[in-house]
């Protein structure tokens, strides 16, 4: 069962979505050399407090922390600590959520830390972010959920093949309905299989996280003993990107973007839905 939100249910939740946005900034700008992941969730922490919201990630089947830090080989679900601490020529994928008035919101960024990094690590997550928006700019009415997987596969497959042979479009993940939980039906698979079928109609009200996860390797991955971090097979580095996104009468609506999505949306030639709050 797909939950479809009312008007006014997406407006709940792009204010959580918009306290999303605020950490994404303020964990952005604390991720330098000599920061330990441990300081960004800190820094996550006090963000959420401060828009008297809840986080979503702390406690989520256990998970120890307000966010997700995930450096170079890991993919996703890295747990802060003091023990991490960032050196430059590091990437970082945070993910983070909020919570308002029941309402979820959920996005990840992958930043660089410090300079002088490969050029194949800058492509690397232009790549998986564009992929991420081409699925994105595919949340239309009228289509279906497998249309976000083929335009995601679709723009990765599309670019020239980095020097370590092919992007790896991690398997094991994918995006998720989000609303009144955090992950909800239905899963969404960042490339199309024969084996899935369309997956249901895009209707007005429905909520989607889109978040593709791209290595320099291989699409394999596994966790750690902590039951938490996932890393690729082969320790090729990966990067991870996220928004979630509302379908309305009017087009997307990416909640977790300050500017709803309009800027980038209008180079794939969507117009964003208005934003509720504005
Ligand atoms: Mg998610």
């Amino acid at each position: 069962m797909v939950e479809i939100k009312t008007a006014e249910q997406i407006a709940k939740m792009r204010e959580a979505g918009l306290v999303v946005a605020a950490i994404h900034a303020a964990t952005r700008e604390a991720a330098v050399p000599g920061a330990t992941t441990k300081d960004l969730d800190e820094v996550a922490r006090k963000v959420i407090a401060e828009h008297g919201a809840k986080s979503n990630f702390l406690g989520y089947g256990g998970f120890p922390a307000t966010i997700c830090t995930s450096v170079n080989e890991v993919v996703v679900h890295g747990i802060p600590d003091e023990k991490t601490v960032l050196k430059d020529g590091d990437i970082i994928s945070i993910d983070a959520g909020a919570i308002v008035g029941g309402w979820h919101g959920d996005a990840a960024f992958t930043a660089f830390v410090g300079t002088g990094h490969a050029p194949e690590l800058i492509e690397l997550s232009r790549v998986t972010e564009e992929s991420m928006w081409a699925g994105i700019a595919a949340v239309k009415n009228g289509n279906r959920l497998v249309d976000i997987s083929k335009a995601i596969e679709g723009y990765i497959r599309r670019q020239p093949r980095p020097a370590t042979g092919k992007y790896g479009i991690i398997e094991d993940y994918g995006g998720h309905g989000i609303g009144s939980e955090m992950h909800m039906d239905p899963h969404l698979l960042n490339y199309v299989s024969r084996k899935r079928g369309k997956g249901p109609k895009l209707v007005p009200g429905f909520c989607i996280a889109i978040e593709p996860m791209v290595s320099l390797g291989t699409a394999r991955t596994h966790v750690l003993e902590d039951d938490w971090t996932v890393l690729t097979d082969d320790m090729s580095w990966s990067s991870h990107w996220e928004h979630s996104v509302a379908l309305t009468e009017e087009g997307p609506l990416v909640l977790t973007a300050v500017d709803g999505g309009k800027a980038k949306l209008a180079e794939y030639g969507v117009t964003a839905a208005p934003d509720p709050l504005a």
